[in-house]
């Protein structure tokens, strides 16, 4: 009987080194993808160890997401169940996938008071997890908060619940393979582990198992399918998770260690004589980071409801811009990978031939201009990304190297009347007439200065603005 347990355990280690092979190949793939963008402008290596474990703290305690909870939005809550559950069952399965357990080969695992303990708690933790997979339902489902609204694809479709159920399918198997194994050990005159009464839910469901009158040959078997069936779920998630559009899990903690340092909203240094530099043409003109952002987006749509364009309905969505670069980059770095490699191996130089337009095809001219640059987006994103950043590197682009209607126009009024606003009736103070306002350089010193610029001193709108402040 031992050599078919030890036979399973070399098919299993076959078995999962195989998968294993299938997770980091596909890594592997995903970073060359975002070695495609460009060198990023600041330093996001400083201080390695300090940036490590603030995001690894960050990312253990649920910090980002947490702040968020609100009596009227318990979400974050669930979300760091479901994380922390997932968490503990994931040592688990180190644990008992190390020691083969499940083979009866290394009893320091098995058949003991360290086993019981800790199925007792994978037990109370899995009713954890249930719950908050449960709310998840009922939230995606059924109250569907307007920042969870959006059009999905086919596949966004069913990717989402798949989740839902790989993951209550995982916590059910974990009870039933324990149930199976100490009714069949009761049964059998072994030592059952459920006589106490822990783990909880084994016990129940051993204490169920052995009221059916099935055979303890027939419950061990079952229980081995089980057993077998749950590791083909579990590395079956391995292989698919990062095939998959939800790639947070992988990429949250990396994305939170390189995250801006410096002040919020501050703009990106670029070099006004290398044009290279502000060019935002195709995926491969944003630098790594900017790309790293959209792996790293959890979907949660915080800054789609916060976004002050988007609820003014202009076209602006900074989760949509999050979420279309990383399709779009999934979408055409294959290709533009192999484009890179066959150059390199024809040993070509200079600069690589024009990829897919990320303009239009990701986000719109409108949508550029739309965004206010309030920085709710960036403060409000669990995943610490900079989705303002990107926009306004954007805008810098259209201005600087496409230079568009819009930019042509204001560049031009600029040049030749000093402010932007073309066809305006007014002069600079004709807002001041009447009030009695010293103009600064006519009427001498002054204590207070109010600057009044181009749109409230020119815009026709605005100049009330002007006189009532
Ligand atoms: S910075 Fe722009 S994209 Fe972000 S929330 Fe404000 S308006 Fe929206
Ligand atoms: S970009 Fe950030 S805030 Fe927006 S949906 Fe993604 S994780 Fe949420």
């Amino acid at each position: 009987m031992i050599h078919l347990h030890v036979l399973g355990y070399l098919v299993f280690w076959v078995l999962f080194a195989a998968a294993l092979g299938l997770f980091a190949w596909r890594l592997v793939f995903l970073i060359r993808l975002l070695c495609l963008g460009r060198a990023e402008t600041e330093n996001r290596f400083d201080k390695p160890a300090c940036r490590l474990a603030e995001a690894i703290f960050a990312f253990v305690t649920q910090k980002t997401n947490l702040r968020h909870l609100t009596l009227s939005d318990p979400a974050p809550l669930g979300h760091a169940f479901m994380l922390w559950g997932l968490g503990i069952y994931l040592i688990g399965y180190v644990v008992f996938i190390g020691f083969g357990a499940g083979f009866g080969l290394f009893p320091v695992v098995e058949g003991n008071d360290f086993e019981r303990v800790f199925f007792s708690v994978l037990d109370v933790v899995g009713l954890f997890i249930l719950a908050a997979m449960i709310f998840v339902v009922l939230k995606r489902y059924v109250l569907k908060p307007q920042r969870l609204q959006r059009e999905e694809t086919t596949s966004e479709k069913i990717i989402q619940p798949l989740l839902i159920v790989t993951i209550m399918l995982l916590v059910v198997l974990h009870y039933l393979i324990e149930g199976l194994g100490y009714a069949a050990a009761g049964l059998s005159g072994e030592a059952a582990g459920s006589v106490s009464g822990w783990p909880p839910v084994g016990a129940a469901l051993a204490e169920a198992f052995r009221d059916s009158g099935a055979s303890s040959g027939a419950l061990e078997r079952a229980g081995r399918s089980l057993w077998w069936f749950n590791y083909v779920v579990l590395l079956g998630a391995l292989v698919y998770t990062p095939r998959s559009k939800h790639l947070h899990p992988l990429f949250i903690v990396p994305n939170l260690a390189f995250r801006h340092r410096g002040r919020k909203g501050a703009l990106r240094p670029v070099n006004l004589q290398d044009a290279q530099t502000i060019r935002r043409a195709e995926i491969r003109d944003f630098t790594w980071k900017q790309l790293l952002d959209s792996y790293a987006c959890t979907w949660c749509g915080r800054c789609h409801v916060r976004c002050p364009a988007q609820s003014s309905g202009k076209p602006l969505s900074p989760r949509e811009l999050i979420l279309g670069t990383k399709e779009h980059l999934l979408k055409v770095g294959p290709s533009l990978m192999h484009g890179k490699a066959a150059q390199r191996a024809k040993g070509a130089e200079g600069a690589h031939p024009l990829g897919p337009a990320f303009l239009g095809a990701v986000i719109g001219e409108e949508a550029v201009w739309s965004c206010t640059t309030c920085l709710a987006c960036q403060e409000v994103c669990p995943a610490a990304n900079e989705q303002m950043r990107t926009i306004l590197d954007l805008r810098r682009h259209l201005q600087m190297i496409t230079t568009t209607e819009v930019g042509r126009e204001t560049v031009k009024n600029l040049r030749t009347r000093g402010h932007p606003w073309r066809g305006t009736m007014y002069a600079r103070t004709d807002w001041a007439e009447g009030l009695g306002i010293k103009i600064l350089g006519e009427d001498g010193p002054a204590e207070v200065l109010y600057w009044v610029g181009c749109t409230q001193a020119l815009e026709d709108r605005n100049l009330k603005v002007a006189q009532a402040l």
